[in-house]
């Protein structure tokens, strides 16, 4: 039961995150780490981060703040590919460094500072659906 009610928030949020065409000011206020993936909850939590990787931090999870239900996987430790950093302010709200930016279809490109989510004017691509 408390299942059911952890995913209908989740689908509440997204569907808020959508309506907004996900220019809301989306906020993302915390970070769970765990040992590795069998540690995720079966649906990320869309408040957020997860860091995989209990001593060195692998990768950082994310519920896309464009509420369309897509993660972001973010590698933080691989030195051949691109490098993310995330870190935590004294309030516990992460901020990733660079800017996070999904080439699919649409384009999702923001940056996350302090638990807020911020749109880059390019941030989403002309094929975004209007609902
Ligand atoms: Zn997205």
């Amino acid at each position: 039961m408390k299942r059911v009610l952890a995913n209908a928030r989740i689908g509440v949020i997204r569907a808020y995150r959508r309506a907004r065409n996900g220019h809301a000011k989306s906020r993302i206020i915390r970070v769970i780490i765990v040992g590795d993936r069998s540690g995720l909850p079966e649906r990320l939590d869309p408040r957020c981060v997860y860091v995989l990787g209990a001593t060195t931090h692998k990768w950082a999870l994310l519920d896309c703040p464009c509420g369309r239900g897509h993660t972001i996987e973010l590698n933080l430790a691989n030195p051949a590919r691109t490098r993310w950093k995330v870190t935590i302010n004294n309030a516990g709200q992460p901020s990733v460094h660079p800017s996070i930016d999904y080439r699919g279809q649409p384009r999702c490109h923001y940056w996350l500072r302090d638990g807020r989510i911020r749109w880059a004017p390019n941030g989403r691509s002309a094929a975004e659906p209007q609902r």
